[in-house]
């Protein structure tokens, strides 16, 4: 980065214009298998206004802009593969309007997805989207993410409303609106969604949200092969039975928490589902998928709706990233995900399980089955070439196989660095080729997140 755009941002942001090592190095890594890549400096935004003025300096010198939420993506999203600045929105972290009448509510972009949680907890409402990392609503929305409630209420999708955004020369922009439905022109909202911030830099969003359920019920139930659980899950969606949550682990993933969590939950394919609504309604569903759940030769279906007996029933689920990560200690976790459609879904997981028992290192699985998504998490040593090489042929396996079934190379994480070629093969050349002339449409000079989404040309 040239000098007179270093002393111009230092002098729009003072101290928060930083090139101390220790906060290039927070700024340069997020949680995936790529090598850390360091941005020449971070700036620190507390505005829109600033957000504009910092791209307004950019664009005029052609420097890379990175937008930085959390850091949690998967993909090397924010890895800054050109140098350049990392624009940290962290401290944007203001709830600006709730109207619990409409049900929506306006946030600043760095606001974190837990602390959104608190605040609408005191008002009896909550947020449905919940990626299994504390990120930022911002980021959030730029990798279109989802979580465990998804096959009820939605992915970022469906719950972003509308957005502000500020475009690459720094004009700020507003997209949709309050209302639930809108037929007013392109939507712009949902082209941004998954953007990864290769088109423009969100600073605030208008959410949809959700009033907590009177009745809340979990329930966990075994099985002994992938093909009950998973004929369990794909019954149940047929039958439009309002599943709030539907999380499958393998043996592997249940090993895994009964070593760090000293319990002893058989070690198989099993089922961890949620369900909302009244009390009547809530105890119907339960029955339903008791019923479906036997009928697929599903073990004993344990439910409640207490909450501390809810957390225990579902300890398994909440803990299997870290205890996963666990069973090799030195490693990092490496996950990524496949998403297909739900009558694929046991031929994928079948094929890829067969695939990850010939891989050097531990590898266990972990699924939203109801949405057709699932996830590996490997833990791998990232300093060894053949593991990293291992993983990624594995990977491209994974991907090319629910390609092929009709999915998608990513669910939820999107596409970053590592999916950029998955893309061209499934999207086409026509479509990258449309997705490239929106880029050059919004960012002439290709200052946002470059080397991010779209392949190499
Ligand atoms: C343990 C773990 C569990 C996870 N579980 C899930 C899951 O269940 N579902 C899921 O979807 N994901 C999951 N993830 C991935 C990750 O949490 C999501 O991708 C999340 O949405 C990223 O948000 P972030 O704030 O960390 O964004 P970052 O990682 O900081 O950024 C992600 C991308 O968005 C861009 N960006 C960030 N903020 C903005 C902004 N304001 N404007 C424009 N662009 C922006 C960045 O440039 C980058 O391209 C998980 C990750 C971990 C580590």
């Amino acid at each position: 980065m040239n000098g007179a755009v270093a002393e111009s941002l230092r002098g729009l942001l003072g101290e928060r214009f930083a090139t101390s090592p220790s906060i290039i190095g927070l700024h340069s890594r997020d949680e995936s298998r790529f090598a850390p890549r360091e941005p020449d400096a971070v700036a620190f935004a507390h505005s829109t206004e600033e957000v504009a003025a910092i791209l307004r300096i950019c664009s005029e010198h052609g420097v890379p802009v990175v937008p930085f939420g959390a850091g949690s993506s998967l993909e090397g999203h924010v890895l800054p593969v050109q140098g350049g600045v990392s624009l940290d929105l962290t401290a944007m972290d203001a709830v600006l309007e709730l109207n619990a009448e409409d049900l929506d509510c306006r946030v600043q972009a760095g606001v974190l997805r837990i602390a959104l949680e608190k605040r609408l907890g005191q008002d009896g409402l909550f947020f449905a989207v919940d990626p299994g990392a504390d990120a930022t609503l911002g980021g959030m929305a730029a990798t279109a993410a989802s979580g465990t409630r998804t096959t009820r209420y939605g992915t970022m999708r469906e719950n972003v409303l509308g957005l502000e955004a500020v475009l690459a020369d720094g004009t700020v922009m507003r997209t949709g609106s309050r209302a639930r439905k809108s037929s007013a022109g392109y939507d712009l909202t949902r082209l941004l969604l998954g953007s990864e911030g290769t088109l423009a830099v969100i600073t605030e969003l208008t959410l949809r949200i959700h009033g907590i359920p009177e009745e809340i019920a979990a329930a966990r139930c075994v099985f002994d092969g992938l093909d009950g659980a998973v004929a369990t899950v794909t019954e149940a969606v047929q039958l439009g039975i309002p599943m709030a949550r539907c999380e499958l682990l393998d043996p592997a993933a249940i090993r895994a928490v009964n070593a760090h969590d000293d319990l002893a939950e058989p070690e198989a394919y099993t089922l961890f589902l949620e369900f909302h609504g009244g009390p009547r309604s809530v105890a119907e569903q339960v029955e339903s998928v008791k019923e479906i759940a036997a009928g697929h030769g599903g073990g004993e279906f344990h439910w409640t709706s207490t909450t501390d007996e809810r957390n225990k029933l579902w300890r398994a689920r909440h803990n299997a990233y870290f205890a996963i990560v666990a069973t090799r200690p030195g490693t990092r976790a490496q996950t990524t995900d496949v998403c297909v459609p739900v009558s694929r879904l046991a031929e994928s997981i079948t094929a890829s399980a067969e695939d990850a028992a010939g891989l050097p290192f531990p590898a266990a699985m972990v699924g939203h089955v109801a949405d057709g998504n699932y996830h590996w998490i490997c833990p791998v040593d990232t300093d060894s070439e053949s593991e990293q090489a291992a993983l990624a042929a594995f990977v491209d396996r994974m991907v090319t196989r629910a390609q092929a079934a009709g999915g998608t190379c990513t669910g939820e994480h999107g596409v970053g660095i590592g999916k950029r070629d998955a893309l061209l093969a499934q999207a086409g050349p026509e479509a990258v080729a449309t997705m490239r002339a929106l880029k050059q449409a919004l960012d002439p000079r290709g200052i946002l997140n470059p080397g991010k989404v779209l392949p190499d040309a």
